[in-house]
């Protein structure tokens, strides 16, 4: 079938999310790059969203995926037959958490890790209410969107979940609004969508003592945030405290569709029973997903990539300057480039794209562009990366 072809059945077709689509024909991908069907090659520089943490189409991936592929792809539901690679993957990552964190649930995607953290946290305390953040995003999902923190991508769809509340983020006065009728606390650590947020370690650590405090279970999204992104495997490490439930997706699977809801056992175990099947999914945990996501992760911890992260993020403080830019945010090899109107930043992300370079805006900061790049790229890449972004800028500005 022709490039044109495709085109067309592309928008003929597909169900379409925005006005303006990228719309680049992918051919192939491999490492930090890119290729479209024309042979143009483009850099990654958001790392398909977070998930390519260690590039496009690892030789140690795909070779996982074969070899589970010929041995099974699917037998029934999750939960029910012991699959070798589900069990390798779940041991690999409990190693890595800390011992309140070692029961993992497999679903398909971050936002049904969400869901299931949110029915876990009313089935634990017998509560119901949840709390967010403003600004915060944990999926597209019903319950996943009540939690979101802007109103105006909630508002088309209400009646949302009741019983929910959203504070400010990184204000230490309206911890005093979670109080005893609390279930769970929904926090990302780095606030994506806001354009890269750190959230305050102190305001963190009194979230934690405040959330343990009314019994209310702290549920930390590192959905985005996980794997090497901000130079430790999670953000949490860096901010001296224990989620009582983890949520992580993206470059959990490699490449491949994967997210999970990680807790204790005990807790885990309230959803086996009254009623039993509390959380059940027909694809969650899919064996060549676990298998892909294990591979990635072995890739992780065996390459000098998460040690690098701070090392980049400073090269991108140091060289990643323009006079348009009025802002930026970072936490690792994750910054926000903010600029005067959305309609500039717009332009420059198109810029970028004729010369090379894949970068995106955010969903709650239209004036800003994403830098997450692979964690594998290396500096002499990241160099001429932001090069290019600049003669983008500078480009942008004189149209
Ligand atoms: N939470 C965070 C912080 C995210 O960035 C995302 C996706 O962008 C999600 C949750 C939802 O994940 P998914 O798109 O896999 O449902």
């Amino acid at each position: 079938m022709s490039r044109i072809n495709n085109r067309q059945l592309f928008f003929q077709h597909l169900a379409q999310t925005s006005d303006k689509p990228i719309g680049i024909e992918v051919a192939s991908a491999k490492g930090i790059h890119i290729y479209d069907t024309n042979g143009k090659a483009y850099v990654d520089m958001i790392a398909g969203f977070s998930v390519c943490n260690i590039g496009h189409s690892h030789p140690s991936v795909i070779k996982a995926i074969q070899e589970q592929t010929e041995k099974y792809m699917h037998v029934i539901v999750y939960g029910e037959f012991i699959q070798a690679p589900q069990v390798a993957y779940a041991k690999t990552l409990t190693s890595l958490l800390p011992d309140n964190l070692q029961s993992v649930y497999f679903t398909n995607s971050g936002a049904e890790a969400a869901e299931g953290a949110m029915k876990l946290a009313k089935r634990v305390t017998g509560k119901t209410k949840l709390v967010s953040f403003k600004g915060a995003y944990h999926g597209s999902t019903q319950g996943a969107l009540s939690m979101m923190g802007d109103e105006y991508f909630k508002n088309a769809f209400r009646p949302l979940l009741p019983d929910t509340l959203q504070l400010r983020y990184n204000h230490f006065e309206d911890l005093d609004l979670i109080d005893h009728s609390v279930a769970g606390v929904l926090v990302e650590l780095v606030q994506a969508e806001t354009g890269v947020t750190p959230a305050n370690k102190e305001w963190i650590i009194a979230l934690q003592k405040k959330c343990a405090s009314v019994c209310a279970l702290l549920i930390v999204d590192e959905i985005q945030s996980g794997f090497g992104r901000t130079g430790s495997l999670f953000a949490f490490e860096q901010y001296g405290i224990a989620p009582d439930v983890l949520l992580t997706g993206k470059a959990l699977g490699g490449g491949l569709p994967l997210g999970a809801f990680i807790s204790s056992v005990k807790m885990m175990q309230c959803l086996t029973y009254a009623p039993v099947l509390g959380h059940i999914t027909t694809f969650g945990g899919n064996p060549v997903s676990c298998a892909a996501g294990h591979a990635a992760l072995e890739v992780l911890l065996q390459e000098d990539w998460m040690k690098e992260v701070k090392e980049k993020e400073q090269l991108l403080v140091d060289q990643l300057m323009h006079p348009a830019i009025v802002h930026r945010n970072h936490k690792g090899l994750w910054m926000s480039l903010q600029f005067d109107s959305s309609k500039l930043a717009k332009k420059i992300a198109a810029a970028c794209i004729q010369n090379g370079i894949i970068t995106d805006w955010f969903l709650f900061a239209e004036d800003r562009i994403r830098i997450a790049p692979p964690l594998c790229i290396t500096k002499n890449e990241l160099l001429e990366a932001i090069q290019v972004i600049q003669k983008s800028i500078h480009q942008a500005l004189q149209e």
